[in-house]
């Protein structure tokens, strides 16, 4: 679960990392009477689940309250990156002389978490990562010892910062640190960490993404959710309970198992196709809840053919073949399907799908493949 930006600086606080004044405004109003009490410059910046808000025209500078009601009209209501701001926070401007980047993620690689620093935080960090990842400098965070002050003097040094913020940087990469693992987050980063022309650190963004599986733990955080603010996809796939992780390819994946998902996503990479999506309906779905998968899938405007893989144990192929079909009421697919139904009830279920002219195959092999070729314009 991502959280937004004023939500993310406000745990950030809580740890003692120093965060600009300011408050959430859903109205133009709002944001001149928040600018009033603050008295002093401040920046408007969209509230969205989006990174580059600010290379996209969501973040501005405003000098008086009127102006910060004139600015906060612009920027409610506009689209970034596909997502409508319903909000904005209203933080007073800081005085910035240099931009950190400071980032915690958990690196599977190493079995740990890495804390990442360089000098060359802001708008460009991607940038910087894809060009020149050697300015990006990274530390390991021992399971058992976590965070050790050493590691974020070590930080601070590489990035070049003069010794009398040296204090301030590990008590801020520290709270950062605090803040994930108090948290349970899978991410926590401060873009940028700003040096104040008055010489402290200021956390002018921050982002931080819960681990959904703990957030069992933190009822508080997990209260801090807005649907509206997710895509359809998400909101969908916890309603029905699946589990659904968009990709970059064009082939569609409906799988009951997460196993089976990881394994038909390999065979069509094998195959020299691109899986759309990473798609577990889980054991003993309904045909409603194989009616919801279908409909996520079809509402990715990438797909371009899909791949059904049943194996039947607990699930029962009759019912996935009754909720492909009722899928199909509601919506049209306009790409090839094809579907492989093995296990408990499959013969029915091999029969309905034949009833409607579906494509089935016989093996997973055979249903890659045909998936591949389909999805390349070929016929079948
Ligand atoms: P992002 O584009 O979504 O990452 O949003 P950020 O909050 O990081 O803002 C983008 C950029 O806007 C920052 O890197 C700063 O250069 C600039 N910015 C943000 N807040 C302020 C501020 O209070 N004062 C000034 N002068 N610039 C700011
Ligand atoms: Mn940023």
């Amino acid at each position: 679960m991502k959280l937004q930006e004023y939500q993310s600086k406000r745990i950030f606080a809580e740890y003692g990392i120093p965060i600009p004044q300011g408050d959430v405004a859903t109205t133009p109003e709002e944001a001149r009477h928040i600018a009033a009490r603050l008295g002093k410059r401040v920046v408007i910046k969209s509230q969205v689940l989006v990174g580059g808000r600010g290379k996209a025209g969501g973040i501005k500078l405003a000098a008086s309250a009127s102006e910060a009601e004139a600015v906060a009209s612009q920027i409610l209501g506009m689209d970034i990156k596909g997502l409508k701001v319903n909000r904005v926070l209203v933080d007073e401007a800081a005085d910035i002389s240099r931009e950190i980047y400071l980032g915690i993620v958990v690196d599977r690689g190493a079995g740990s978490l890495v804390m990442m620093a360089s000098a060359e935080g802001g708008v460009d960090i991607e940038e910087v990562a894809r060009t020149t990842p050697e300015k990006i400098y990274r530390v390991e965070i021992d399971p058992c010892l976590g965070l050790q002050t050493f590691q974020c003097r070590q930080l601070a040094s590489d990035i070049g910062l003069e010794t009398d913020l040296m204090n301030d940087f590990v008590k801020v990469s520290m709270g950062l640190y605090q803040a994930f693992a108090g948290c349970d987050a899978s991410l926590a980063e401060i873009n940028p960490l700003v040096v104040t022309g008055d010489r402290k650190l200021l956390a002018v963004d921050g982002k931080m993404v819960l681990d959904d599986n703990a957030l069992f733990r933190h009822t508080d955080l997990a209260e801090l959710r807005d649907p509206t603010e997710e895509t359809f996809y998400e909101n969908e796939a916890r309603r029905y309970g699946l589990s659904y992780v968009r990709l970059d390819g064009c082939i569609g994946c409906m799988v009951n198992g997460a196993g089976l998902a990881m394994e038909t996503m390999d065979i069509i990479k094998l195959y020299g196709g691109e899986p759309a999506n990473f798609l577990d309906i889980g054991g003993g779905a309904r045909a409603d809840k194989v009616a919801a998968a279908l409909r996520i899938i079809l509402s990715d405007g990438n797909v371009c053919a899909i791949l059904i893989n049943i194996f039947g144990g607990i699930t029962r192929g009759d019912e996935v073949a009754r909720g492909i079909l009722q899928a199909f009421e509601e919506v049209k697919p306009a790409v090839p399907i094809v579907t492989r139904l093995v296990g408990t009830n499959s013969e029915e279920g091999l029969r309905i799908l034949a009833g409607a002219k579906m494509l089935t195959a016989g093996s997973l092999v055979e249903a890659a493949q045909m998936a591949v070729q389909a999805s390349r314009g070929e016929a079948l």
